[in-house]
């Protein structure tokens, strides 16, 4: 089984904390769909044995495509791949495109999952990370959405500056409200070249605050579990039955094929990144070209990212997988590192599986980067 991500680069504006890559400049958007695609069709044999479940449309925001457009990119993944009876296909989307028009029509298409970008419903919160919806539309498009699919998954941002714990809470009981059956919830983080970077520089902003995105942490995990989601993943909560099929694939290491710029693939053995560029991927793939850089990940590389990935679901790190595929030497090497965050009550070890306890959850990329291995090969 395997998944096919579709990148949308497009936005209507620039979100104050984003890294990701995207153009609020919509006038390739039609060059683009034809681009993926075309990409789509270049890349068939690479999955010519594999079976998709899922199809993911991530951006950038995905919802400033028209239902028109979302169809011929699915019907280009129908023709040009084996695809299964009853594949997961999520859109992500922006509660500004989400008119009830919209959202009707989506309900008809072959869109089965819909992961809508709420992130907060404060309007403080919303102008201050310069998101493109208000409050208004937040709470309206779940409304309208509920009529329509039953599988949502709302997003939320936690830790941001000046977000008390009160209004944490009334945020996500607001998403409780809804009955929505998945959430994905992460930390405002402050990444490099953007604009929340140069505010807080400038002290226009004030400092995003560990201890308290810690805290949002424990009263989101919480709440959550008192609601029956299952904390599947560490940024991820699910009612049973509403895990992303996506996401768990890859994080249990399958194959998927990344379309569309900046776009990442992985094949078992190797690792691709399209170029994050709108118009030198468009004239690549115009020429036939994929505009794509590829590493063969070394056994350390695999192991560092199981470890990595493993550590973040409630399925840990089969101690079994790591000395069947990895080998004995990495097996010594991960039970000895782990020996010392056991006796700290960080990780424990269940049924043959290395997990993170309730205490080191928060930490569990820490926690995991203490177990990587350097240049053991
Ligand atoms: S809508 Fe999403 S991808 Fe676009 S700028 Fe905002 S966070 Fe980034």
């Amino acid at each position: 089984m395997s998944g096919i991500y579709v990148h949308i680069p497009f936005c209507k504006q620039a979100c104050h904390y984003c890294d990701f890559h995207f153009s609020t400049n919509l006038g390739k958007k039609e060059a683009m769909i034809l681009s993926l695609i075309k990409e789509l069709e270049l890349r068939k044999d690479e999955f010519r044995d594999e079976v998709v479940e899922t199809i993911y449309f991530g951006g950038g925001t995905p919802s400033v495509l028209n239902t028109a457009e979302i169809d011929q990119i699915i019907r280009a993944v129908y023709s040009n791949y084996t695809v299964v009876a009853d594949p997961e296909i999520t859109l992500e989307a922006n509660p500004d495109d989400l008119s009830k028009e919209k959202i009707e029509e989506l309900g008809k298409s072959p869109i089965n999952r819909l992961s809508i970008g709420i992130q907060s419903f404060f309007e403080e919160d919303l102008k201050m990370m310069n998101r493109a919806h208000n409050a208004q539309e937040a709470v309206a498009c779940i409304a309208m959405a509920k009529l329509y699919f039953d599988n949502i998954s709302i997003d939320l941002i936690y830790g941001i500056p000046g977000m008390t714990n009160e209004r944490w809470i009334s945020n996500i009981e607001k998403a409780l409200a809804f009955g929505v059956p998945h959430i994905s919830s992460y930390a405002l983080t402050v990444e490099s070249k953007t604009a929340l970077k140069t505010f807080i520089d400038k002290g226009l902003i004030p400092p995003v605050d560990d201890e308290l995105a810690e805290a949002h942490f424990h009263i989101l995990v919480q709440k959550l579990a008192e609601a029956g989601f299952v904390n599947y993943e560490i940024s991820n909560f699910g009612k049973p039955g509403y895990f992303s099929r996506n996401n768990t694939a890859y994080w249990q290491g399958k194959k998927y094929l990344g379309i569309g710029p900046s776009a990442h693939s992985y094949d078992g053995l190797r690792r691709g990144w399209n170029i994050n560029n709108n118009a030198k991927y468009i004239k690549a793939i115009a020429q036939n070209e994929l505009p794509m850089e590829t590493e063969v990940l070394s056994i350390t590389d695999r192991y560092n990212e199981y470890v990595m990935t493993g550590l973040r679901t409630i399925w840990g790190v089969s101690l079994e997988r790591i000395k069947t595929e990895f080998g004995q030497k990495f097996y010594a090497y991960l039970t000895q590192q782990a020996q010392k965050k056991i006796e700290d009550g960080l990780l424990y070890i269940e049924k043959d599986h290395l997990l993170v306890s309730k205490k080191g959850k928060f930490l569990s990329d820490g926690i995991a980067a203490d177990l990587f291995l350097v240049n053991l090969s």
